[in-house]
């Protein structure tokens, strides 16, 4: 059994303990006491180093806590063994695991939403609470709050007291025997085997990040500590940048944002009219400049680079200006486009999909505008020759 040393002393990161247990690779070892603190209760474990290796990982296994070394400590089981936690990582989790403890406390006290459950990530953690309609215009007011309490300065305090004595625990512990309890005077009493700080104004700042719904309950998001003054900064010089492309002041950006958005939208519709308006002019002047075939069938066809479809606001502006039919491919993607006016004869998509199924490529589309591709590129001058020479459709018998 591993003694817990941070079970009593959260500040401790430098102690010395007894190799009780080694993997055959050397990777894993078990103390007989360690003030690191494993993987549990939702938080995460501490990192630093054992007999000078890093240690990476802190198992909770059972009665004992495995140390995850990220490389063999070479000494028999029976060695003295020096270990340091890494205490920025610890106390970043101390401000996070208390600011948690206030945070849930003041939500079902005041706002009578229990904590369902609770999640500390690297970057953020979140609570899901019992609420089924969030109003996310309460989060500056809830913030407010939780932070005063921070102020206060309730001192925080863990005792050890027997689960059928204990009394006033938020939440029952289904537990037996001797529950460690963490008190935050005046405010909350947690059975939790966490690490906390001494007094609540070490949790520094608690800033609400966002609120979600999720499976009917409340998905609030938090940091606490210096978590919360760097992800502000973080904020701050992202509203700075973003304020600085658009020669504004941070707080006009949600205004002007706005405008751009429309400003956007707005450029768009008018592109798409004038390329509407631009391919009718070229359509009227390829169309004039080719010469008919001896049917009266204008054939056009032309060469593009990109996406075939980018051509069908021409294509369809060519055949709508009768007796014309016009391809239009991508010799590199193998793909092609067929356009046929109603007075040409040919049912386009009925064509195209005849001619790329004979070299097992695949398209079709309306008897109007159809497109397609080859498999292979390499087929598509023979595929286009085909089409190109394709005599119209013979009149159906009456
Ligand atoms: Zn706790």
């Amino acid at each position: 059994m591993t003694d817990r040393l941070y079970y009593t002393d959260a500040r401790l990161d430098r102690f010395t303990a007894v190799v009780r247990e080694i993997t055959d690779d050397g990777c894993r070892v078990v103390l007989d006491r360690t003030a690191f603190y494993p993987t549990s209760g939702g938080q995460p474990h501490d990192v630093g180093t054992l007999g000078g290796n890093a240690v990476v990982d802190v198992i909770d296994d059972d009665a004992r806590i495995v140390h995850c070394l990220a490389s063999p400590i070479g000494v028999p089981v029976g060695s003295m063994l020096v270990g340091q936690v890494d205490m920025t990582r610890r106390v970043d989790h101390m401000q996070q695991h208390t600011g948690q403890h206030l945070l849930s406390a003041m939500l079902s006290d005041e706002f009578g939403w229990p904590t369902l459950s609770v999640h500390f990530g690297d970057e953020t953690n979140t609570i899901d609470v019992a609420c089924e309609e969030f109003d996310p215009t309460t989060l500056p007011a809830i913030e407010r709050r939780a932070n005063a309490l921070i102020v206060q300065n309730h001192h925080v305090t863990v005792s050890f007291e027997n689960a059928a004595e204990a009394t006033g625990l938020r939440k029952p512990s289904d537990r037996d025997g001797e529950l460690r309890i963490v008190t935050i005077e005046g405010i909350d009493r947690s059975a939790c085997g966490g690490t906390h700080v001494d007094c609540t104004g070490e949790i520094g700042a608690l800033l609400l990040r966002r609120a979600e719904r999720t499976k009917g309950n409340t998905r609030i998001e938090f940091v606490c500590g210096h978590r919360a003054v760097s992800r502000a900064r973080l904020d701050a010089e992202l509203l700075t940048t973003a304020a600085r492309s658009l020669s504004a002041a941070p707080h006009d950006l949600p205004g002007l944002v706005e405008q751009q958005i429309q400003r956007v939208a707005e450029g768009e519709r008018e592109r798409k009219r004038l390329a509407a308006e631009l391919a009718r002019y070229q359509a009227t002047a390829m169309w004039t400049a080719c010469i008919p075939d001896s049917d009266g069938v204008r054939r056009i066809i032309m060469s593009v680079t990109g996406p075939v479809k980018d051509a069908e606001p021409l294509a369809q502006q060519l055949v709508a200006l009768g007796c014309c039919t016009v391809l239009v491919t991508n010799h590199e993607a193998g793909g092609v486009l067929m356009a046929t006016a109603a007075d040409s004869g040919i049912d386009a998509g009925q064509r195209l999909r005849t001619v790329l199924q004979a070299v097992g490529g695949r398209g079709g589309g309306s008897p109007r505008l159809a497109q397609g591709a080859v498999s292979d590129p390499s087929q598509l001058h023979a595929v286009l020759a085909q089409l190109a020479c394709l005599p119209p459709l013979p009149e159906p018998l009456a």
